[in-house]
């Protein structure tokens, strides 16, 4: 088969694993979707049907409007995984998505740039090499020595960047999907950490999203970040979030079954339906939590008083000393706070863990009325 004809949606995560390199950026694959490779593992994908000559105008609000016989896409979508290189159960899941849309049963009808993030890391089975590509976004790479991650990360920032101003001005909506996996248990196996900034704050209807995807609890945080996710909303304004799919296995052990929540929820939202448009029709609510405190590494004499193996959102009652520092402790002062990414062993000045607590619905207030 010659370059022309071969496709790269069927490629895309054998040409990483085998470091294959083609000369052709951009083509069209057979399916009909059109693509461009900016980087190793990064594909930018336009539907077959997506208009090509007019400029992208009007709003958003009627992007679905298919009256000339086309369908304009309503969202700029990013699709990342592989940012840590051992957690295959997500690239395994966008792999069969994009097989699929190449195999005509999918229909690509949203713009979306695919990311495989760390290649380097895939190729080695590893989370990954010199340093967490996950800890270099939102400019954090300026401040890092250059290495391979470093350019990774600059390169994605780049590619974002011109992915989401690329639509001759058009308003659409701007969505990122990170998927992860974890070492860690948790007593919320699946779960998400949505970003929000005063000016981008996450909506309920992108909560409500995610929970539909079997995303089980949810913590909100408007800590400024050098995560891939709060990149994108932050810079951007995307509705984003890093999400926490079970745990890490290698490339084929993964039970995809444990992934169907998601899996189905990213086919609905690409192939231009609502993503929390379940199809068994059921409302499902999400755990929302927000960050309470982080718990930061301050000298060598830290000690972290919880088990290196304590499952995410924990809960210790008021009182709990849960860390000391020299002079200093960390003592839970609400209720019940619950710990999330517990790690004792980070560097000196790390966060080696985030306390969170339950948001307590607002309820509405309702006027007395007088009896008469
Ligand atoms: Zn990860």
């Amino acid at each position: 088969m010659t370059d022309a004809n071969r496709s790269a949606l069927r490629h895309w995560l054998s040409d990483v694993r085998d470091s294959r390199d083609s000369a052709l950026v951009a083509g069209t694959d057979p399916c009909g979707v059109r693509w461009q490779r900016h980087a190793q593992g990064v594909l930018e994908l336009t539907p077959a049907d997506a208009p090509t000559d007019a400029p992208d105008v009007g709003d958003a609000r009627d992007a679905t409007d298919t009256s000339v016989g086309r369908h304009r896409p309503r969202f700029d979508a990013i699709l990342s995984c592989g940012i840590h290189g051992d957690e295959t159960a997500p690239i395994e899941i966008v792999d069969a998505i994009l097989h699929d849309i190449a195999d005509g049963r999918l229909t690509l009808r949203e713009r979306v740039l695919v990311v495989l993030g760390n290649p380097d890391a895939v190729r080695a089975g590893k989370r990954y090499l010199e340093c967490d590509l996950n800890r270099l976004f939102q400019g954090a790479h300026a401040k890092r020595a250059e290495s391979p991650a470093v350019q990774r990360a600059r390169e994605l920032e780049v590619i974002v960047a011109q992915f989401f101003a690329g639509t001759n001005g058009a308003r659409r909506l701007r969505r990122h999907v990170d998927m992860h996996t974890a070492i860690r248990a948790s007593l919320f196996p699946r779960f998400a950490v949505v970003p929000g900034t005063p000016q981008h704050p996450p909506s309920d209807d992108w909560i409500d999203t995610l929970a539909a995807a079997d995303i089980e609890a949810i913590m909100l945080t408007e800590q400024p970040s050098v995560t891939f996710s709060y990149h994108t909303c932050a810079r951007f304004g995307a509705e984003s979030c890093t999400l926490e799919l079970g745990k890490v296995a290698p490339f084929g052990q993964n039970r995809l079954e444990n992934f169907a929540g998601i899996d189905a929820a990213l086919r609905r939202w690409l192939s231009g339906a609502e993503m929390g448009a379940r199809d068994d029709g059921k409302t499902l609510r999400a755990q929302r939590f927000r960050v309470a405190a982080e718990i930061v590494r301050r000298t060598d004499a830290f000690v972290l008083d919880v088990p290196a193996n304590t499952p995410n959102f924990t809960p210790f009652a008021a009182g709990t000393v849960l860390a000391r520092d020299g002079e200093n402790t960390y003592t839970v002062s609400h209720p019940q706070e619950r710990i999330v990414f517990p790690n004792p062993d980070v560097a000196n000045g790390l966060r080696a863990g985030v306390m969170v607590v339950p948001v307590v619905p607002v309820v509405p207030v309702v006027p007395v009325v007088p009896d008469a």
